[in-house]
């Protein structure tokens, strides 16, 4: 027990616990992924240092406490190995700057810059350097030990002042952008590093100076290094944390950046359906593709359907980020390959220059879904916050908050817009169409805010609301009696991946005692791009159900008609911005007389969408569209009022 109290024997316990501990540190750091880069080359550089700091100092102990030691290490190496944990000491403080400044994304991109931090470091190396060959800094003792000479000798602690004060101005600057364990834990890694020195003069042990270093790396690890809290388990990307906290930090630094952003249509629904080995891949795929544009390696996932990258002004662009864009969507024509499983995915690049454009991650939270839905609209390559009207973003996150609470607070009604058959001269469909009205903006188009229902998930509830308000409306009626045979309900994609989507039909169907063909289910060409193989079997279990599906707004997307004309729809909606330029340009008028051929010849019904005059409808009969829906018949209307038609012009 004795032992114990005897100062080598606790300096060596304390060398072995300090290796321990930077070992543990290592495993930890080593099984990461590796998003950060520079942040985890200079983490990995600090645990080499103290571990080689560490092992020097081991050694020099056995030199000095142990006979068997002394013997078998021998006085020239010692002089080496003391020599070198001189050099190891004193490049940490320079490492763990450089690590804070990788935290902070601070870059020291001039040379000037670069050449002011590493003077000190560059000076203590060299002072150990000429010291070894004169006498001038220091010399070694008879026992083994260094011994400075002063003042000279002492100016080698310098470099470390100077990495103090630059560390104390950083942190007090800099820890605003962080959260506040973080901040903890920098403060403590900080302290332990800076305790070291006093409790090294007075303990006159080296080993409890390195213990304490391999206490404040562990430290970090579990923090600053911390995968699960920057590290996107699934894609690998980095999270949302991390982007807020690089946003922040370049804010902070006045510095002006461009955040480019790859926007993936429903990928969080894609997502949702499939296995999570399988989804994990193909999150990780398009990762690892998107890094080879990132100019720091950093891919960041902090949304469900966004990866976005950050580039500093250097690189940010117009024509690089053109360039880019080039490539990203030619990339995005092509699959992506999951097992044996085909996916394409629809992307929407944008870029926001902070802080011209957005000055906050707030305000950037709000411009990026504007910023989606203005590309659809534009179709151009790239969508900029400059190409968007601001108005609208404020608008979108009213009304996304109105449609969070539009069932809970009735502002929803089914509307039903009469659908005649010119073959018996009745109206023997119908098309079921939303109407949301709020109490201060009065009616607000399914147009504008169904998109936003998708986004924030309310879709499922509504739809399904528009399903059971049909039941409840031919269960309850006598539209059968006049005539209806069914009614068009519209699905949204996102409806269509839900797994237990046909179960759920099947459910409200049973309850209102509703036959599976008085329904016909509207799908829309996105469809066509086979999303996804849960929509496929969806749509088959619905028609051995009896339900039968028309093909909506056919014409406006960029369609395979060969993938369409093996569908198994029934139906074929030409949109009415066909039948619109049609009765106004010669062109137009022959591209719908084509689409019309092609239905015919694949033996589908057709319905003619939008007819609003009297002259339209008699061509469009004449043509041998099978059923016309439109304005010049009737406009959508509440449920009363549509009995109330059918009654009287079908009875
Ligand atoms: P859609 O499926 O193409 O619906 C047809 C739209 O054309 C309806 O617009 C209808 O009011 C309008 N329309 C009918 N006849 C004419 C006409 O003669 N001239 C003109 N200019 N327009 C006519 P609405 O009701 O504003 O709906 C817009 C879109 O919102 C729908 O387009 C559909 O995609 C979506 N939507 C509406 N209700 C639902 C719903 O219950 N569920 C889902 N998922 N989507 C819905
Ligand atoms: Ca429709
Ligand atoms: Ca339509």
């Amino acid at each position: 027990m004795g032992l114990i109290t005897k100062p080598q024997t606790y300096n060596i316990c304390f060398s072995i616990a300090a290796l321990v501990l930077i070992f543990v540190t290592y495993l930890i750091h080593a099984s990461e992924e590796k998003v950060f880069n520079r942040q985890g080359h200079i983490f990995g550089a600090l645990i080499f240092d103290a571990f080689m700091l560490n092992l020097m100092g081991l050694i020099h102990n056995a030199y000095l406490y142990s006979d068997v030691g002394a013997a078998a290490i021998g006085y020239d190496i010692n002089c080496y190995v003391v020599l070198a944990e001189k050099l190891f000491a004193h490049l940490l403080p320079y490492l763990s700057i450089c690590y804070v400044m990788s935290i902070f994304q601070i870059d020291f991109n001039t040379v000037l810059k670069k050449a002011i931090i590493i003077i000190p470091t560059a000076y203590s190396l060299s002072v150990f350097m000429i010291g070894f060959f004169t006498r001038f800094f220091f010399y070694f003792t008879e026992d083994g030990n260094i011994k400075f000479i002063y003042p000279q000798g002492a100016t080698v602690y310098i470099g470390a002042d100077l990495y103090f004060i630059f560390a104390t101005y950083l942190l007090i600057k800099y820890t605003k952008t962080l959260s506040s364990e973080k901040a903890y834990a920098l403060w403590v890694y900080y302290i332990l590093m800076l305790l070291a020195v006093p409790i090294r003069i007075i303990s006159r042990s080296s080993s409890i100076f390195e213990f304490s270093v391999s206490l404040a790396l562990l430290l970090c690890v579990y923090t600053f290094q911390n995968p699960s809290e920057f590290v996107d388990r699934m894609s690998g990307a980095a999270t949302r944390n991390a982007l807020n906290f690089a946003v922040s930090t370049n804010l902070l630094q006045k510095k002006e950046f461009t955040l480019y952003g790859v926007h993936i249509d429903r990928l969080s629904v894609l997502i949702g359906e499939k296995q999570p080995e399988k989804a994990a891949e193909l999150l990780s795929q398009i990762t690892e593709y998107l890094r080879g544009f990132s100019p720091d390696g950093i891919v960041y996932y902090p949304y469900m359907e966004d990866f976005v990258m950050l580039f500093p002004d250097v690189t940010a662009d117009e024509s690089t980020i053109e360039k880019i864009t080039d490539e990203i969507k030619r990339r995005f024509r092509d699959h992506w390959k999951v097992g044996d499983e085909e996916i394409k995915l629809i992307e929407t690049p944008y870029a926001v220059v902070f802080p011209e454009e957005v000055d906050s991650l707030e305000r950037y939270n709000e411009v990026r879904g504007v910023l989606e839905k203005a590309l659809t609209k534009q179709s151009r390559d790239i969508v900029r916050v400059a190409d968007i009207n601001l108005k609208v973003v404020e608008h979108d996150k009213k009304i996304d908050g109105i449609v969070k609470h539009a069932l809970d607070d009735e502002l929803l009604d089914v509307y039903y817009q009469p659908i005649y058959s010119p073959v018996t001269g009745k109206f023997s469909s119908c098309e079921a169409l939303l109407r949301l009205k709020d109490p201060q903006l009065g009616f607000i188009s399914p147009a504008i805010f169904m998109p936003i229902a998708e986004r924030n998930g309310t879709i499922l509830a509504i739809d399904k609301f528009v399903l059971s308000s049909v039941c409840d409306m031919l269960s309850k009626t006598d539209v059968r009696k006049y005539g209806l045979e069914y009614t068009e309900v519209n699905l949204s994609v996102v409806d269509c991946i839900q797994t237990n989507l046909a179960d759920n039909v099947m459910g409200t169907l049973n309850k209102y005692q509703i036959a599976p063909k008085e329904i016909n289910f509207e799908i829309t060409e996105t469809y066509e791009q086979g999303i996804t193989a849960a929509m496929d079997e969806n749509i088959r279990k619905l028609m051995e159900m009896g339900i039968s599906f028309s093909m909506d707004d056919f014409g406006t997307g960029y369609s395979n008609l060969v993938r369409i004309a093996t569908m198994p729809v029934e139906i074929f909606k030409l949109d009415k911005s066909i039948i619109q330029s049609a009765f106004e340009s010669e062109t137009s008028y022959m591209v719908m007389l084509n689409l019309i051929k092609i239905i015919k010849s694949l033996g589908k019904e057709i319905v003619a969408e939008g007819v609003e005059t009297g002259e339209q409808a008699r061509q469009l009969i004449k043509l041998g569209c099978d059923h016309i829906q439109g304005f010049f018949y009737a406009r959508p209307m509440p449920r009363d009022q549509f009995v109330q038609f059918l009654k009287e012009h079908n009875g």
